[in-house]
């Protein structure tokens, strides 16, 4: 039996699941947050199976809180570790026979999931340069973990990983040569793990090879970008240097003239922190009408809301552009997929997205779109469509298993 540990790091916080890979059904999740602070957290649920056969768990039961002082990472995993002790499902019966890490940014040096060992932790290490919110966290559960699952192996997955792939017109700014190489600023995208795994979920879900398919995948949550994917390989994808570029998100500008930075430093007086600030944390949806969840906007608009309207008229917007430039980029496209928070929920942003390329093939049918069930994939483009556009709930850490797996083998 397989079973692998998927472990999602913070500075302050991380999250995991035990996943049992023969029919990869989720056993426990949980997470353990406000390390280092007076009163830490941690919850645990155990995932209880009706049928065996069955990949979704029909009962989640026996969640519970701690609240102690929980110093460090490796304290959390102690916690962890008494969790399944105390609430199951023993780890002796489900021994993980690796643990797979999340981490953020791989640079232009991680292409694939990667085995750990000193020499790749300073690798992650060096990055933090390039992720400083993201890569010491990961950095800081990688370490704990290895010493609490000493005799297993550990390996990393890049959200950038996925994207090595971009040919260097794709992933090269224009910008001055030498000092983009000093300072390594090229385009690193993001969401690789979810991109992936949409595009081969998509692939299987179509009944036809992924080394055919054109895709275009719309990972649309609270950060949100989009990929072109030819024959299972990404050529173009819509973050960069920093996953602030490209779609309008919750809180991020995405695509902004760059000068307006500029003019904002002079004529605004804001500094570097300032402008951090609002580009990654008031701006998007937040900025445009005060709210980043989608249910809220969808409803404020239904009832007229002029604030509401132009977000979503900005946001689509937005979503046409990307989805003609990538069209172009792969010489047409066969599959259009949705996934995360709102790309699985929003049936309004599914079909606003689409709704101008009925003259490239591209149909949605609106009852399969409004209709789709949550949780499963769906295809909502009508019978005569030339491309099929496919709703589908994305798994990052199914996929971080995976990999996790694959690269021990
Ligand atoms: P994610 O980052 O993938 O977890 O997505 C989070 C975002 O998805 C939220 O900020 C909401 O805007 C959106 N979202 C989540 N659930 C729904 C829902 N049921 N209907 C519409 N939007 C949703």
């Amino acid at each position: 039996m397989s079973v692998v540990l998927v472990v999602n790091s913070g500075s302050s916080s991380f999250k995991y699941q035990l996943i049992d890979m023969a029919g990869e059904r989720v056993l426990a999740s949980g997470l353990v947050e406000r390390i280092g602070e007076p009163q830490g957290r941690a919850r645990h649920t155990v995932h209880v199976h009706a049928d065996p056969g069955e990949p979704t768990p029909a009962v989640e039961s026996a969640t519970s809180e701690i609240g102690r002082r929980i110093p460090d990472h490796t304290a959390g995993f102690q916690a962890m570790l008494d969790a399944f002790a105390a609430h199951g499902p023993s780890l002796e019966a489900h021994p993980p026979t690796a643990v797979g890490h999340r981490v953020v940014h791989g640079g232009a040096r991680f292409f694939a999931a990667t085995p750990i060992d000193d020499l790749v932790e300073t690798g992650i290490d060096e990055l933090s340069v390039l992720a400083p919110l993201h890569n010491p966290g990961a950095l800081q559960g990688i370490r704990a973990a290895r010493r609490s699952f000493a005799d297993i192996e550990h390996v990393a997955v890049f959200d950038t990983a996925f994207h090595q792939s971009m040919p260097p017109e794709a992933y090269t700014y224009a910008l001055d040569r030498d000092l983009a190489e000093r300072h390594r600023i090229r385009r690193y995208g993001f969401h690789g793990t979810s991109h992936k795994f949409v595009s081969e979920a998509a692939a299987a879900h179509v009944g036809r090879p992924l080394g055919e398919l054109r895709q275009i995948v719309f990972h649309l949550g609270n950060g949100a970008s989009v990929t072109a994917i030819d024959g299972g390989r990404s050529i173009d994808t819509s973050m960069g240097f920093t996953p602030l570029e490209g779609l309008v998100m919750g809180t991020r500008t995405g695509d902004l003239d760059p000068a307006i930075l500029l003019h904002l430093q002079r004529r605004a007086g804001l500094g570097v922190d300032d402008l951090d600030r609002v580009l990654n944390k008031e701006s998007g949806l937040v900025g445009l009408a005060g709210a980043n969840d989608m249910r809220d906007l969808v409803s404020r608009r239904a009832e007229g809301d002029e604030r509401a309207r132009l977000a979503l008229d900005v946001y689509l917007h937005r979503l046409r552009s990307y989805a003609g430039a990538y069209m172009a980029q792969l010489g047409g496209v066969d599959v259009i997929s949705f996934t995360a928070g709102v790309g699985e929920n929003t049936p309004l942003v599914r079909a606003g997205a689409l709704d101008r390329l009925g003259f490239a093939g591209v149909r949605v049918d609106p009852e399969r779109n409004e209709g789709a069930p949550r949780g499963e994939i769906v295809r909502i483009s009508s019978d005569d469509s030339d491309v099929t556009v496919l709703v589908v709930p994305t798994d990052e850490e199914i996929e971080i298993a995976r990999q996790t797996l694959a690269a021990c083998s």
